[in-house]
């Protein structure tokens, strides 16, 4: 299994066509627009409050680049800490590797089971699917995550999964499949936001305290002295970190902070950025294993599927720096309309859209690049300043690049291209295709507008309504009125 076949969701179709879905649904755009302006104002009014910021957006974004200029160093020494506090650390190429390695860890405890703390990395991987091949049900206990998973679903948000669900919809998908899982949802439950966390709190109680491993994911990782960090606001991540005997770490390599003091100031960015929080409700750290508190078995399995790649380009890397905060998909008006399912990838928003095409290559997600009106709202927003619309262009070009290299013959925007350069290259030749065009426009306009063309043409003026050209171009206005009275003028004057 590649990397490519789950950070993409093969079959689905490409993001113009999957919008033109979403957007037909006007249940999931009310669901969307009510949840993300909840968490924009509460980010707006939180992150006014501080007046440093700036100040802190500048030091993240700056301790991130630093940090991938010299990762390999940084994960080196991670490894060596995490080993010195009695963890194991492995290393994962790819998906399948680490599939393989977390599969082979879990059957050696004999256990058929995990539960699991929500993890992007896991959902990346496809890690769920390869424990099930393997006989190994995995249990998600993240609130949004276990909806998704009751219901079959997929996550269309990276901080919440289930954001594009009402409340009326996840007590039907509590009562319809609950009890497939485990103990079933209580009788009579309402949509009241309490009864269905309590729905919740008993479904997971009961796999909490007989799960001997647990699988999470990782916020950061401090180099200098083997610290994970997982933030999270539930306390079922608390419960997944510190009850079992075994725990499993699956994480992304550029995760990597160098030291444990550069903590302070993503612990800050992150909650206010997220949930628009001041504190994270839960913040668990943990360094290697303790005698008598916690699983005495840890694993770190770094992985890089796609990252190394994505850290030789010199524009695009930049999207390693992401804290997975969400600020930019909440802010995104093209994510508030389509919705996350419709980037048909695990990471879906502005983030998504830049980063999905690094990991797969740009040739297995080239719609992607396209997912945005470069309007800058992200850029605004992002705690650790990726320049999100910056990288679009650039993934945009190479788009082009990878289409233009598969065909034979070039492609219609290349073509046009050409021509342009040809005609623009002479003023000859651009007052001639100026004099034609205006002619052939006002042949097929009606009423001084043109509507839709025929042929290739119709894409392009389909969505535009666009006026009939004047009956004389500005060139030839300008040479009949002005250029014939400089020459009288000067003709005088001799
Ligand atoms: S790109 Fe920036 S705003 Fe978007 S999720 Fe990552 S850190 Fe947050």
């Amino acid at each position: 299994m590649s990397g490519a076949d789950n950070v993409v969701w093969l079959g689905t179709p490409p993001f113009p066509e999957a919008a033109r879905a979403a957007l037909a649904d006007t249940r999931l755009r009310a669901n969307l627009r009510r949840a993300t302006g909840t968490i924009r104002d509460r980010r707006l009014a939180v992150t006014a409050e501080l007046d440093d910021w700036e100040d802190l957006r500048d030091t993240a974004a700056a301790v991130k680049r630093r940090t991938l200029r010299h990762l390999d160093r940084h994960l080196l020494r991670l490894e060596e800490t995490v080993t010195a506090a009695g963890g194991t650390v492995h290393w994962a190429a790819d998906a399948a590797e680490a599939n393989a390695i977390v599969t082979r860890l879990v059957q050696a405890t004999g256990e058929s089971e995990i539960v699991k703390v929500k993890s992007m990395t896991t959902q990346e991987i496809g890690l769920n699917e390869a424990l099930a091949e393997a006989g190994i049900r995995a249990y998600e206990t993240d609130l949004a995550e276990l909806i998704v998973q009751l219901d079959g679903d997929r996550p269309s948000h990276i901080l919440v999964p289930a954001i594009h669900r009402g409340r009326s919809e996840i007590r039907e998908i509590f009562r319809r499949q609950m009890g497939k899982w485990g103990r079933p949802a209580p009788e009579g439950l309402t949509d009241d936001p309490r009864d269905l966390a309590e729905a919740a709190r008993l479904h997971l109680r009961e796999k909490f305290l007989r799960a001997k491993v647990a699988v999470s994911g990782a916020n950061f990782a401090a180099a200098d002295t083997g610290t994970v960090v997982v933030v999270e606001s539930e306390g079922n991540g608390r419960m997944c970190l510190t009850l079992p005997e075994t725990l499993i770490t699956v994480m992304g390599i550029e995760k990597v902070l160098p030291s444990f003091a550069d903590l302070d100031v993503f612990l800050r960015l992150l909650p206010r950025s997220s949930t628009g929080e001041r504190m994270n409700p839960y913040t668990s750290l943990w360094t290697g294993v303790t005698e008598g508190d916690g699983p005495q078995d840890f694993h770190l399995v770094l992985l890089d599927n796609g990252r190394t790649a994505t850290l030789a380009d010199e524009v695009g890397r930049q999207a390693l720096s992401c804290i997975r905060c969400s600020a930019c998909l909440n802010v995104c008006p093209v994510y508030e309309r389509t919705g996350g399912h419709a980037y048909g990838s695990v990471y879906p928003g502005p983030i998504g859209a830049v980063l999905t095409p690094q990991l797969v290559g740009v040739e297995n997600a080239a719609s992607l690049p396209f997912a945005s009106t470069l309007c800058g709202a992200c850029y605004d927003a992002c705690p650790v300043k990726i320049d999100i619309p910056e990288v679009l262009v650039h993934l945009r070009a190479k788009a082009v690049e990878a289409k233009r290299r598969d065909r034979l013959l070039p492609t219609p925007e290349a073509f046009a291209m050409k021509a342009a350069g040809v005609v623009l290259s002479s003023p000859r030749r651009l007052a001639a295709v100026q004099r034609l065009a205006a002619l052939g426009a006002r042949l097929v306009a009606r009423d001084g507008w043109i509507g839709v063309l025929p042929g290739p043409f119709a894409r392009w003026s389909g969505t535009r309504d666009t006026p009939a050209p004047a009956r004389e171009s500005l060139r030839a206005w300008w040479r009949r009125t002005r250029e014939a009275g400089r020459t009288t003028t000067e003709g005088k004057g001799r």
